[in-house]
C-alpha cells in the first residue's frame, strides 16, 4: 500500500537552533525526506539561524552532510541539490538586535510563516518577542516549540505567559513527538474507526494497561542535564501522560484538534494522586564494564532517578478499578516502547483442557511500530481440543511499504501539520500545565524525602522493587525486549 502523498501549501520555515544536534538529526533530514516524497513545494524556503556567523552555502553543506548522516535514504544528488536550493542561513543572536531586519527582508508575503524554536527554553521569549517587535511574525504566523515545556506547574505557566504575550494559542505548536509517531496515531484509529475495541474500552473488560519506554542508553554525555530532570520530568509527565490520554479519553466529538484535546485534558485532571507506595524510583549501577549513572551524572550524592515505575488510577466511570502501570528507564536490556492492553479472562471456560489466557492488544511504538493482538485459538493438530494464544501480528512497515520508506518519522509529520495549520498532535497550554500539576506533587514527596533510588543492574530490567509492584496486584510485567 503507497500512501498518498497531498503536498502542502508554499511556507517559509525559519529553525532557530539550526547548527543544533535536533535540527541536524531530526528536523533538516525529516524536511528533505518530506521533499523527496513530493510535499514540500519548490518554492518553499527553510531558513536556518543560530549565532554561528555563516554564509548560506556553507549552512547547505551542513544540511547536505546531516542528510546523508541521518535522511535514513540513499542521497540523491540531484534530488538533494534541489532540496538544498531551499535553503538558506541568517546569523542571529536570539538575545540581540542583530540579523532580524534580513530575517524580516527573506520571509515572503503571502507564504505560511513557521517559525520553529529548536533552542533551549530559555530563549523562547527573546525569539517571540523580536519576532514580533520586528513585524517578522504576524497574526497567521505559527510558532513550534521544543520539549521541556518547563520543569514544573510554576515554569510551564510563566512559559505559557510569555509566548501568550505575543502569539495566540492557535499559533503555538508544542511539540512533543510521540504524538507524531503513526502507531499512535492508530491508537485512536483503532478505538475511533472500528467498532470492535470500544465496547470492551473500559474496566468491565480491561483488566490493566501497561506503558513501557525502556531504553539501553544511559545519560552519559548529558549527565549534568539529566540530573536536573529525572524520569519523571524527561518521560512521565510528557510522553507518558500523552500515551495515557489516548488510551484513556473518551471519544472526541470529532477528530478536530481543540475535540481531541479537551478529552485528553478530562483523563489528566482525571489521575487520583500517586502515594509512595505505587511508585518505584530506580538508578542503574554498572555491570560489567559499563558506567553507574552516578559516574555519567558526574555527582556521587544524585537521588535523580534514571527509572521509574508506577500504578495510576483514573478517576472517572469508564476506569474505575482498572490501574495503569507505567514504567521507564534507562540502561534497560532493549530498546522498547509500547503500550500493552491486557483484557479480563473470559468469565467461564467450557473447555478441560486449560483456562484461557486473557487477550492483550499490544500496540508497539519502537521498534517496529505496528499492534499485535494476542487471542486463543486451538492448537493445531488432532489431539484434542487443546487452547493456544496467538498473536495477529500487524507491523505497519510490511503493511505499508515493502521497506517501510512510507512510515514518515514523528519530526516529518508534525512539521507538515504546522504548515497545514493542524494543531491536533501538539499539546495545548492547559494539557501541560494540568500534567504538572499532577506530577508535581509527586515530585515534590520525593525531592522533601530522604530515601534513594532502588539500584537495578545496567542491562537489566529495572529494580526488583518494581516487580512487586504488580505482584502485589497478581500480575506481572510484560518482558522488556526489542
Ligand atoms: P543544541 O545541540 O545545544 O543546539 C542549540 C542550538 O541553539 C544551536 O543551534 C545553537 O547554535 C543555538 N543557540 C544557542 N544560543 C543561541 C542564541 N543566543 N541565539 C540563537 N541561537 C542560539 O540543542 P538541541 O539538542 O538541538 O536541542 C534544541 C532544543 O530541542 C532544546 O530545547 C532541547 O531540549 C530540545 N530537544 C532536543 C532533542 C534532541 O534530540 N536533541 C530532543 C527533544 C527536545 P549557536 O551556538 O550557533 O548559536
Amino acid at each position: 500500500m503507497v500512501s498518498r502523498v497531498i503536498p502542502v501549501e508554499d511556507f517559509d520555515l525559519v529553525i532557530f537552533g539550526a547548527t543544533g544536534d535536533l535540527a541536524h538529526r531530526k528536523i533538516l533530514p525529516g524536511l528533505y525526506r518530506r521533499f523527496i516524497a513530493g510535499q514540500i513545494p519548490e518554492t518553499a524556503q527553510i531558513i536556518g539561524a543560530a549565532r554561528t556567523r555563516q554564509d548560506d552555502a556553507t549552512f547547505r553543506e551542513q544540511v547536505r552532510a546531516a542528510v546523508a548522516e541521518f535522511g535514513g535514504v540513499a542521497a540523491d544528488e540531484p534530488q538533494l541539490d534541489a532540496f538544498l536550493s531551499l535553503i538558506g542561513y541568517v546569523p542571529i543572536d536570539a538575545t540581540g538586535e542583530g540579523g532580524w531586519s534580513e530575517l524580516k527582508s527573506r520571509v515572503r508575503p503571502g507564504a505560511v510563516h513557521a517559525f520553529y524554536f529548536s533552542v533551549a527554553p530559555s530563549l523562547f521569549g527573546d525569539i517571540a518577542q523580536r519576532l514580533a517587535g520586528h513585524g517578522i511574525a504576524d497574526a497567521n504566523s505559527r510558532i513550534v516549540v521544543e520539549k521541556p515545556f518547563g520543569r514544573d506547574l510554576e515554569s510551564a505557566r510563566a512559559l505559557n505567559a510569555t509566548l501568550a504575550q505575543h502569539f495566540t494559542e492557535e499559533q503555538i505548536y508544542r511539540i512533543d513527538h510521540y504524538l507524531g509517531k503513526e502507531t499512535v496515531q492508530n491508537l485512536m484509529a483503532v478505538r475511533f474507526a472500528n467498532i470492535l475495541f470500544e465496547p470492551l474500552w473500559k474496566a468491565e473488560y480491561v483488566d490493566h494497561v501497561q506503558i513501557t519506554v525502556a531504553e539501553t542508553v544511559g545519560v552519559a554525555g548529558r549527565g549534568s542535564y539529566y540530573d536536573k530532570s529525572g524520569a519523571i520530568r524527561d518521560m512521565v509527565q510528557n510522553h507518558m501522560m500523552q500515551l495515557l490520554c489516548l488510551i484513556a479519553m473518551e471519544p472526541p466529538y470529532h477528530f478536530d484538534p481543540n475535540a481531541v484535546r479537551d478529552e485528553k485534558l478530562k483523563v489528566i485532571r482525571a489521575l487520583e494522586p500517586v502515594g509512595p507506595d505505587d511508585i518505584v524510583r530506580g538508578q542503574y549501577q554498572a555491570n560489567g564494564d559499563g558506567t553507574s549513572y552516578i559516574e555519567d551524572a558526574e555527582n556521587p550524592d544524585s537521588r535523580t532517578e534514571s527509572y521509574v515505575a508506577m500504578k495510576v488510577r483514573i478517576a472517572n466511570w469508564r476506569w474505575q478499578g482498572t490501574p495503569f502501570y507505567l514504567r521507564t528507564g534507562k540502561k534497560l536490556r532493549a530498546r522498547t516502547s509500547e503500550i500493552a492492553i491486557t483484557f479480563k479472562e473470559p468469565p467461564h471456560s467450557i473447555f478441560d483442557e486449560g483456562v484461557p489466557k486473557a487477550d492483550q492488544l499490544v500496540i508497539r511504538l519502537q521498534p517496529n511500530e505496528g499492534m499485535n493482538l494476542k487471542v486463543m485459538i486451538k492448537e493445531p493438530g488432532p489431539g484434542g481440543m487443546r487452547l493456544v494464544q496467538v498473536p495477529l501480528d500487524m507491523t505497519f512497515a510490511e503493511a505499508l511499504g515493502a521497506d517501510g520508506a512510507d512510515v514518515p518519522d514523528a519530526y516529518e509529520r508534525l512539521i507538515m501539520d504546522v504548515i497545514r495549520g493542524n494543531q491536533t498532535l501538539f499539546m495545548r497550554g492547559d494539557e501541560v500545565e494540568a500534567a504538572w500539576a499532577w506530577t508535581d506533587p509527586i515530585i515534590q514527596a520525593w525531592e522533601n524525602g530522604k530515601a534513594r533510588p532502588e539500584p537495578y543492574d545496567a542491562g537489566s530490567s529495572g529494580p526488583e522493587e518494581a516487580l512487586r509492584l504488580l505482584h502485589r496486584d497478581n500480575r506481572r510485567w510484560r518482558e522488556i525486549r526489542a
